[in-house]
């Protein structure tokens, strides 16, 4: 049985004594039976979106989609949003329904949800409310459409994006009619919105089925994401690797810590790869300057898909970078978390051994040494607050006015000194800095 949070069977009380029926619905349902902490508890009733705001007009209630048929109730600062049972209308854009209709009876409801691990209503006394078999589908890990899967997804392409959103969250198996649908129906994803697209995306990519998801069902990530299509069976004949572009790609991803933006940066790090691929005369493959076509291709992706300029930037940046070898000397590491940035710096170190690991597996042990030194030197960098930023160093371009220097030169001599107290030629102290800076400001203006 499930365990219901106060609030929702005090909504529930409330509701069966004005004498309507009400259930809690949907996700929360089928994350609670799998013991998962639901994001948020959504309520269906027999009542009118006029009677819930009758049964709460003590509460507090927000009108969230009161065309739609749901009314948001405040408890305990939480949000609960109750939506009188419906069924959609007509979709005639695969999107979204035209409109919806009030029914009256929970059937109805549950059977205009997508999967049947998502239609199912639970009550804290009459237990689950279970007409399509998602206990068993859940149980088995199995992701399948209500009813027929062509015409679910004819009524809403998203729904294509979120079955296998599912199976990669959940680490679940596609029905295999549902699956035939889906990969039938994946052009008709043109209509779905980017920004619903992008959201979708991101949390399959973060899913623990990510890897079988992704080499079982390309076709659907390739209809929203076309440029990632020539990864597909990209042969790289390099002892470096063990497999083609797309396989490799997809084990980096699962790979990487499941966090949105590293990601991301695995699904394009190594999209140049197809328009940079020579072979050279022993038959090895190599794939040279494609960290900026593929930071390129991700940048463009990106701004497609209406993502927000902090991933943008960020995506493309480790995109960009994630090739970096370097000796592994505490001075050079230290130059390149300099000029990579404190912050990013441990990012990029995820995206090289996750990288690492979707590269030949015999040698993966010597590769990760040095990703191993990487993080060591970064700790410790960390650890002793080392000058790595302009704002760390003892001197500011005030200082540097005082000794003469005017306009860009500032900007410049104060570059070379912070690359100077880097490599370890002049401490952070200001003192000493003045009198490097002296010498600097005079090089710089006798080479000018
Ligand atoms: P999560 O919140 O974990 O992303 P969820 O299943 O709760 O997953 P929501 O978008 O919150 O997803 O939707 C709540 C419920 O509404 C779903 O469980 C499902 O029953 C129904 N639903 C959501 N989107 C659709 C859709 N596109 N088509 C049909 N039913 C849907
Ligand atoms: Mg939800």
């Amino acid at each position: 049985m499930l365990t219901f949070p106060e609030a929702v069977k005090h909504i529930i009380r409330l509701l069966n004594e004005a004498g309507y029926e009400a259930y809690a619905v949907g996700g929360c349902v089928r994350d609670a039976l799998l013991d998962k902490q639901p994001n948020d508890w959504d309520l269906t009733t027999s009542a009118l979106p006029e009677e819930i705001k009758h049964v709460f007009r003590h509460e507090r209630v927000i009108e969230t989609g009161i065309k739609h048929g749901t009314v948001t109730v405040l408890f305990g600062g939480e949000g609960y949003e109750i939506t009188t049972y419906r069924v959609d209308g007509k979709y005639t854009d695969h999107r979204r329904p035209d409109s919806v209709q009030f029914v009256s009876n929970l059937k109805e409801d549950l059977m205009r949800r997508d999967f049947t691990v998502n239609a199912m209503a639970a009550h804290p006394e009459e237990g689950i409310v279970d007409l399509f078999g998602g206990k068993d589908d859940l149980e088995n890990g199995v992701i399948r459409a209500v009813g027929n899967a062509e015409k679910r997804f004819t009524e809403d392409a998203l729904r294509i994006l979120r079955a296998v959103r599912f199976a990669s969250t959940y680490d679940f198996t596609i029905d295999d009619e549902t699956a035939q649908a889906a990969l039938k129906l994946a052009p008709t994803l043109e209509n779905v919105s980017e920004e619903r697209i992008f959201v979708e995306i991101k949390k399959l990519l973060c899913g623990k089925g990510a890897e079988r998801v992704l080499i079982s069902y390309p076709e659907i990530l390739f209809t929203v994401l076309p440029e990632l299509r020539p990864m597909h069976n990209l042969a790289q004949v390099n002892p470096h690797h063990a497999y083609d572009v797309w396989t490799h790609t997809v084990k980096t991803i699962q790979a990487a810590p499941a966090d949105p933006i590293l990601r991301l940066t695995m699904l394009f790090h190594d999209a140049g790869k197809p328009q940079k691929k020579t072979t050279d005369e022993k038959g090895i493959d190599h794939f040279i300057g494609h960290p900026l076509a593929s930071r390129d291709i991700a940048e463009k992706a990106l701004l497609r898909l209406k993502s927000d300029r902090a991933t943008i930037q960020t995506v493309t940046k480790l995109v960009l970078e994630h090739d970096l070898r370097v000796p592994e000397k505490r001075i050079n590491i230290r130059r390149q978390i300099s000029r990579i940035g404190k912050d990013l710096f441990p990012l990029l170190i995820d995206v090289i051994r996750a990288d690492f690991m979707g590269q030949n597996p015999a040698m993966l042990p010597e590769k990760l040494k040095y990703t191993d030194a990487l993080l060591r030197e970064y700790a410790c960098a960390i650890k002793e607050n080392a000058c790595l930023t302009l704002a760390d160093m003892k001197i500011t371009g005030r200082d540097l006015m005082e000794l003469g220097a005017k306009g860009k030169l500032i900007g410049q001599v104060l570059e070379k000194l912070l690359d100077d107290v880097i490599c370890e030629k002049v401490e952070n102290e200001t003192a000493a800095l003045k009198s490097r800076a002296k010498m600097r400001i005079a090089s710089f203006t006798a080479n000018a």
